[in-house]
């Protein structure tokens, strides 16, 4: 049962005592009581400003004590509020916000007796069943809650987070009041009204509301120890969440040092400062969930430098967008770009940026002065604080503000940050938070193109020049500067053989890429070659009937079922805008749906939330386009939804009506793995909602099975699109699937019918005799070499065995998945489940400095796209592969790729 008065109420679990209008009853009281004692407070400590004195020396500190004296009479709402009102106006300073710090420490706790009133109340049996022993002196009193030691009748000891008797009636009133005095406050006195205190209050009251809601706690808890699984020095204890109720949380009780009593803790001060710091970047950057409140009374240290985060209360979230638009930022101040530092800044934190109005020229030119100061002159002092304050008081000079949500951002890193340098006096917070920040860059930082030039560029000189060379007359130079990955060193190929290629000057490598996927057979394989060859003599055909395009799409159609038919095309991409036209035009039906992270080609609609941007819920995806240029309407149209989520199967059903169809990769690239039951759930759905399912199998295509990943699934889609190895190595595509809808594009003989009502789906070259040769010869011999396929996932799993092992030996973060031929590396602690998360939290740079690496050692790994095995690959090629990774991971450990 919800309380639904919107005034006072807040949401959640009904308490065990007494009903909703008991409770608004109290409520109520609570409110009369809260205005006089607010009246006669604000009376009191209001008579005591005038009195103060506001000149001199610490005036700025004894205004602050003073707020934070009446804050602490006037309850925990208003020391919260107060806390980020404060920090998000910028009208307190550094010593002030100091002493705000101060409050959520020794105060006062609850009696005993209500106490036991409250664990009677609710917990599921007499206190004495659930506890063999329970501490009635509390570890810690906080403004909300006091925190217990107790024994579990099944002997583990837990902590017990006892909310105070009278807390949430408390602040359930105090919210409601305050929001009405600052609307008050707004009224009486028109200088205020810019700092929209009412609005802003409005955003963060759910939020300091249910901080004494233990059910909503425990969650938030579990979530933020989720995403520390398996985090090499980080610990939240796990709710135990059968015993949660809305007063009282029980968790696994953790044990080490108090954050305040660093000094007895028996690891160098730097270590602990960086770890700290590396955790809350860590919850910020990657996992957009960040503890708002990181304070001394907040951390625990325990063994070897081990960390634990407590307290749960307040906990900030950021969006993609705003984790895009932070990373975005940072980035540009990384580069000294201040004007763009400057735009980016502002559309990530500043609310209502239109307010800055004619004046928005001096604010940016001040805003650069201010980021230049903080970030190119004083790095080795840096302090988020000092440059928070100034920019703060920059916005409120020209009548704006940060926005809610950057100002609990900013709480956090301050509180954070005041620790750390209490922790590490020397600390440099910025080269930490720069080494933590430039991880999602591609670029090589100065020293390491260095080091690469001398130990790789040296090796390179026919392949930079024709690098140079190339630049002037084509747009990215062999594949080498397109679009976000920028490769630092030219590999220009002069041969590939087998599963070697050879650059232009002579060095050899071990190739890893198999060319994003055609050469299964590895390269020049005479199957490939001789069909080439002979098709070559006998003349290219193509826009004409030919025996090789008989035989290829004869080849495909068999191995996926009786009755499947064959579209050809030149390439992954056009198959797949040939299949959603041929869904659209079969159904009647306009919309597309797609999932987030997976990649179909670069058409406009192919590339929505495919990759490195991702926007909305992750349960429920918004599409973002995946480049300058697409088509926005094509881009919003387009339905996003997340692999193995059922709240998505039950969208597909919601938008049947507009559905023509459902793409997907079955067996995305990027985890090399499928969910059968949930591929077996989106088949029946679409089937029961009129709605087309497509599989993309371009990459998976003859590579994981013959036929695809739906023939391991045994789901069968009713189009798949194939690509790469079915040209044998050169440009090839196809649709293949139910014959009445394949069928959409044949011609129905009446011209008339077909302009209305067919798919038109050519292509000049679709089909060629060159093609079509190579592809059904390849075709041809995977079929009859079966063992192939059992060979390759042989080899995969003792390379990616190999390598995992060795990353676990020097106790490198690192994620290595695959199977059936296909794998990749990832540096990262946590085992992400969504491609979001998974691109979130890697180590970027890492991934870039491991190919170069590599290539020193003789192998050729793209930088970051996923890595393929061909029939080719010998198990002594394997070894050298891994082999190189062990020299190349040892190298990147001493150059502090990993460091902490
Ligand atoms: N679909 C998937 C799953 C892909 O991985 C790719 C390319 O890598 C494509 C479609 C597009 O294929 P192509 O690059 O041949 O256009």
């Amino acid at each position: 049962m919800l309380v639904t008065d919107p005034a006072l109420g807040r949401d959640g679990e009904q308490r065990k005592r007494g009903g909703a209008r008991g409770r608004r009853r109290r409520i109520a009281f609570q409110a009369i009581f809260e205005g006089m004692r607010t009246v006669g407070w604000t009376a009191a400590y209001g008579l005591r400003y005038v009195l103060t004195r506001h000149n001199g020396t610490g005036a700025q500190l004894r205004r602050a004590v003073l707020l934070r004296d009446y804050l602490l009479r006037m309850g925990p709402l208003y020391m919260k509020a107060g806390q980020v009102l404060a920090t998000q106006s910028g009208l307190l300073s550094k010593r002030a916000t100091d002493e705000f710090r101060s409050f959520l420490s020794d105060l006062p706790p609850m009696s005993e007796r209500d106490l036991r009133r409250t664990l009677a109340e609710n917990l599921p049996a007499p206190v004495g069943d659930v506890f063999a022993g329970f501490d009635y002196s509390p570890l810690a009193v906080g403004s909300v809650a006091q925190v217990h030691r107790a024994v579990l009748a099944d002997g583990r000891t837990v902590a017990v987070k006892v909310v105070k008797r009278g807390i949430p009636e408390r602040l359930a009133a105090s919210s409601w009041l305050l929001e009405k005095l600052l609307v008050t406050a707004g009224a009486l006195v028109p200088a205020l009204r810019r700092y929209e205190m009412p609005a802003h209050f409005r955003e963060l009251r759910p939020l300091l509301v249910g901080q004494s809601d233990m059910v909503a706690e425990a969650a938030r808890q579990a979530r933020v120890a989720a995403n520390f699984e398996a985090h090499p020095f980080l610990t939240v204890p796990l709710p135990i969440s059968e015993l949660c109720t809305a007063d009282v949380l029980v968790m696994e009780f953790l044990d080490g040092v108090r954050g305040q009593d660093v000094e007895l803790v028996d690891a160098p001060r730097p270590l602990l400062a960086q770890r700290l710091q590396d955790v809350f970047y860590c919850m910020v950057y990657f996992h957009g969930l960040f503890h708002v409140d990181p304070h001394p009374g907040n951390i625990l240290f325990g063994t070897e430098g081990r960390l634990m985060l407590l307290d749960f209360g307040l906990v900030g979230t950021l969006s993609e967008d705003d984790k895009w638009n932070l990373s975005a930022f940072y980035y540009a101040c990384v580069r000294q770009e201040w004007e763009l530092a400057v735009e980016r800044f502002t559309r990530a934190f500043v609310a209502r940026s239109e307010a800055l109005g004619p004046a928005a020229s001096d604010y940016r030119k001040e805003l650069a002065g201010i980021l230049r100061a903080h970030f190119e002159e004083e790095t080795a002092r840096w302090s988020t604080m000092n440059f928070f304050e100034d920019a703060t008081r920059l916005l409120r000079r020209h009548g704006a503000r940060v926005s809610t949500g950057f100002s609990l951002l900013a709480l956090g890193l301050l509180t954070g940050e005041g620790f750390i340098s209490q922790v590490d006096p020397d600390v440099n917070i910025w080269d930490n938070a720069r080494r933590f920040t430039d991880r999602f860059s591609p670029y090589l930082s100065d020293e390491l193109r260095d080091r690469f030039d001398r130990e790789l560029g040296t090796r390179l000189p026919r392949s930079t020049q024709a690098r140079q060379a190339a630049a002037g007359y084509l747009v990215a130079p062999t594949h080498l500067d397109r679009f976000v990955l920028p490769s630092a060193f030219p590999l220009i190929i002069e041969e590939a053989t087998g599963s070697k290629i050879r650059d232009l000057d002579g060095n050899e490598y071990i190739d890893l890429s198999c060319g994003y996927g055609p050469h299964i057979l590895g390269y020049a394989h005479p199957v490939a070659v001789d069909a080439i060859a002979r098709a070559a003599a006998r003349g290219a055909v193509n826009a004409l009937g030919n025996t090789g395009e008989l035989a290829l799409a004869e080849g495909i159609a068999a191995a996926f079922g009786a009755g499947s038919k064959v579209v050809l095309s030149n390439s992954g991409t056009e198959a797949v805008v040939m299949a959603l036209r041929m869904a659209r035009a079969f159904t009647g039906k306009d919309r597309v749906a797609k999932f987030e992270g997976h990649y179909h080609g670069f058409s406009d609609q192919g590339m929505v939330s495919s990759w490195f941007r991702y926007s909305g819920a992750a349960s429920r995806p918004e599409p973002v386009r995946g480049s300058a240029g697409a088509h926005a309407p094509v881009v919003t149209d387009t339905v996003v939804l997340q692999y193995g989520e059922r709240a998505s199967l039950r969208r597909i059903a919601e938008q049947a009506g507009e559905l023509a169809c459902v793409i997907i990769e079955p067996m995305p690239a990027a985890l090399s793995d499928y969910d059968q039951a949930f591929l077996a759930e989106l088949r029946e759905v679409c089937t029961r909602a009129g709605v087309l399912l497509v599989f993309d199998e371009v990459v998976t295509g003859f590579r994981v099975h013959y036929g695809g990943a739906q023939h391991l699934a045994e789901v069968c889609p009713d189009l798949s699109c194939l690509g790469k190895i079915i040209g044998g190595g050169l440009p090839c595509g196809a649709v293949v699937g139910r014959a009445d809808v394949v069928d959409i594009a044949r011609t129905t003989t009446d011209p008339f019918l077909d302009v209305e009502g067919r798919a038109f789906v050519g292509g000049t070259m679709s089909g060629n005799s060159i093609t079509a040769a190579a592809g059904a010869a390849v075709l041809r011999h995977l079929r009859d070499n079966p063992e192939i396929y059992a060979e390759l996932r042989r080899k995969t799993a003792w390379l990616t065995d190999a390598l995992s092992s060795q990353a676990a030996e020097l106790g490198i973060p690192c994620n290595i998945t695959g199977g059936h031929s296909i794998f990749s590396i990832t540096f990262d602690y946590a085992r992400p489940r969504l491609v979001r998360d998974r691109l979130a939290g890697s180590n970027v740079k890492a991934n870039f400095g491991l190919a170069y690496f590599m290539r020193k050692h003789g192998v050729y790994m793209p930088e970051l796209h996923t890595m393929l095995l061909s029939d080719a690959h010998t198990d002594s090629d394997l070894k050298i592969v891994s082999d190189a990774f062990g020299k190349s991971i040892r190298e990147m450990t001493s150059s502090g790729f990993f460091a902490v």
